[in-house]
């Protein structure tokens, strides 16, 4: 297990700057994602982990060692990518056993190995199939056993389950982290799937354009996100301009014009003070809205339902609070229905925890 920093991390690919200035701690047996738009450089800084790309400028630690100089097959790192690129004409056992060949180690210490490692991921006994008579699950099961079998350092994953099934998708979430977690292994997982990160990851950075943009905790980066891009991100939000009118009696409670009715915020940062006058962004989620006319609370508007959404669990609503400003509301475990009416008759309402001020 160790533990991974980047420092000032440089890339370019054709003049194209993929990489710019990222710095990063990872720490020993956590599992960290690494999410973000198409492009953003996911995939670009975890070849550079694992030694694929040689970096223009900075540096990159596993502990104390510097290895940013060292070969792939030095770095001690177990990958598994989109692709489980395995050979579809060696057996189970064969394909597992291939890293542990490539490093010379005896015969019977490469048997128990693969057969600890295949009872592991819950592959025991099935060594001798070929790849071809195995599920697409039980397949990417394989890859991790393969990359699992050479103890590596820290365990690299290159959005391993995009292949999957829905249902399969959530197996595997648990089992990798799982496997991660009894292992103590340091994990850095990419993805775009933003419910495969919040569900597995203890920390994780959204990158933006080859910079990031934020890191944290799921919970910390769901409800405390930096700026718009990671709100969206991260989840469905929002969002109402507005100025800051002042601080309310509240300590870190702000009054916020917003047009339609003065809404009570609070910064998405405790460090940040925002000045009378300042042009902000209001972010609240579809769930922390409900509707309602609880006269007390400050953050009440009225508005008309224009599309309703029934799934079941949740109804998803329009409202329609001006002209220009819709807002998504979510009701969990619906009694009554609402139904989308021509007049302005219902109250938006959510909590001033809830409605999060961010930096325009
Ligand atoms: P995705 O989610 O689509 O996999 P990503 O965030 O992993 O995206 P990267 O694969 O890291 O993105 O690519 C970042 C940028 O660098 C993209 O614009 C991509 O086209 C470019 N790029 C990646 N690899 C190379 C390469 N070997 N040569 C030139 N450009 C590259």
């Amino acid at each position: 297990m160790v533990s991974i920093s980047i420092r000032h991390l440089t890339k370019k690919f054709g003049g194209q700057a993929v990489l710019s200035d990222v710095n990063l701690e990872i720490e020993k047996g956590e599992l960290f994602f690494l999410l973000g738009p198409s492009g953003c450089g996911k995939t670009t800084l975890l070849r550079h982990i694992a030694g694929f790309y040689e970096p223009d400028g900075g540096a990159i630690f596993f502990d104390d060692e510097d290895v940013t100089d060292l070969p792939v097959h030095r770095r001690g790192t177990g990958m598994m990518f989109q692709s489980y690129a395995l050979w579809p004409h060696l057996s189970v056992a064969q394909n597992v056993a291939f890293g542990l060949e490539e490093r010379k180690r005896p015969r019977a210490e490469i048997d128990q190995r693969v057969n600890e490692v295949l009872d592991l991921v819950q592959l025991g006994g099935m060594g001798a199939r070929r790849i071809q008579q195995l599920s697409g699950g039980q397949q990417q099961r394989v890859a991790l056993a393969r990359a699992l079998v050479i103890r590596p350092r820290c365990l690299l994953l290159d959005e391993p389950l995009s292949n999957l099934d829905a249902k399969l998708r959530m197996e595997m979430r648990s089992e990798i982290r799982r496997i991660c977690k009894e292992f103590g292994l340091t994990g850095i997982y990419v993805t775009h799937d933003r419910d495969e990160a919040l569900s597995m990851a203890d920390r994780l950075a959204i990158m933006d354009g080859g910079r990031l943009a934020q890191v944290g905790s799921p919970d910390e980066i769901y409800k405390n996100p930096a700026s718009r891009m990671v709100a969206e991100f991260i989840g469905e939000a929002n969002f109402i301009e507005g100025r800051v009118i002042r601080e309310s009696s509240r300590p870190g409670q702000y009054d916020v014009d917003c047009g339609f009715a003065t809404l009570r915020s609070r910064p998405n940062n405790d460090e940040w003070r925002p000045v009378q006058g300042q042009a902000v962004q209001l972010a609240v989620r579809p769930e922390a809205m409900t509707f309602g006319d609880v006269r007390d609370s400050p953050n009440r508007f009225p508005g008309r339902i224009i599309s309703t959404t029934y799934l079941g669990a949740t109804v998803q609503y329009v409202l329609q609070v001006t002209d220009e400003i819709l807002m998504k509301v979510c009701e969990m475990n619906p009694r009554d229905i609402r139904v989308p009416s021509r007049r302005d008759d219902v109250m938006g309402m959510c909590s001033v925890a809830d409605l999060v001020m961010l930096r325009k």
